[in-house]
């Protein structure tokens, strides 16, 4: 990445990538919601993509995020919550976020509802699915999606607005596009089931493209706009424990 690039420049040339991969798959890029994942990023990084226009942002990791928050009080920000969710965690999530994209189990959920206070709208719920199928990864199984969808529906200072997934870290193409395809099939049932959703969140800086391609509502891109992440997360890091092992 040349000096000389700027935050700005780079959310600019996302946006393109976006209208290009929409227009290819006959959609609008104005159903598309560009999310920017700052995890690792310090504040500063946030303010030049809010100075450059973007306002939705997702963090990963609560402590780091509400470490970063007090810089940014005076932005307006729409916070998501696109981490892992521990049940410990969820009072402080639900009081500082407007979505929380990773819900994969009813405990999670009913927690979330319990303390979401009431001075503020509902959260704004997608349920997390596990299309790869890797033991590693977060995510309810395809076949249990009915029932959680199901519970979390009904449960109050809620709102389920659809699905997210991350697909497996591959190279291969083929397998990406049927991780997602799957993830637009159990949207679909959903919807055909009566459920009132219109959020697939899929797609990340690689694969992007794809995911629009296959029908994705909302992208959550971090590098490709932000730059290189500040340290390895705790998944990128156990990607690269495994790699050297291979080595060895
Ligand atoms: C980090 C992260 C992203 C963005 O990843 P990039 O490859 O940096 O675009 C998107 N979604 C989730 C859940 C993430 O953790």
């Amino acid at each position: 990445m040349e000096p000389t690039t700027t935050v700005a420049s780079r959310l600019q040339a996302v946006k393109d990538r976006i209208a290009k991969a929409a227009q290819s798959a006959g959609r609008s890029p104005d159903e598309i919601t560009l999310l920017v994942a700052s995890k690792t990023q310090p504040p500063e990084r946030v303010r030049e993509a809010w100075q450059a226009g973007q306002t939705v942002f997702g963090e990963n990791y609560l402590q780091e995020a509400l470490a970063k928050m007090p810089a940014l009080t005076d932005l307006p920000i729409e916070w998501h919550f696109i981490g892992p969710i521990q049940s410990n965690k969820t009072k402080r999530i639900t009081e500082n976020f407007v979505w929380v994209h990773g819900v994969d189990r009813i405990k999670i959920a009913d927690r979330l509802a319990k303390d979401r206070p009431a001075s503020l709208p509902p959260l704004q719920i997608c349920l997390q699915v596990n299309v790869s199928g890797e033991a590693s990864k977060s995510g309810v199984a395809p076949e249990e999606l009915a029932q959680l969808a199901a519970h979390v529906v009904r449960l109050p200072r809620l709102k389920l607005r659809g699905l997210m997934a991350v697909p497996e870290l591959t190279t291969a193409t083929a397998l990406q596009r049927s991780q997602f395809h799957m993830l637009w099939e159990l949207y679909d049932r959903l919807k055909k089931d009566g459920y009132e959703l219109d959020t697939l969140s899929m797609g990340m800086s690689e694969d992007m493209d794809i995911a629009i391609a296959e029908g994705a509502t909302t992208v959550r891109i971090g590098t490709a706009i932000l730059g290189p992440r500040r340290y390895l997360i705790p998944e990128e890091l156990a990607i690269q424990a495994a790699k050297k092992s291979v080595t060895l």
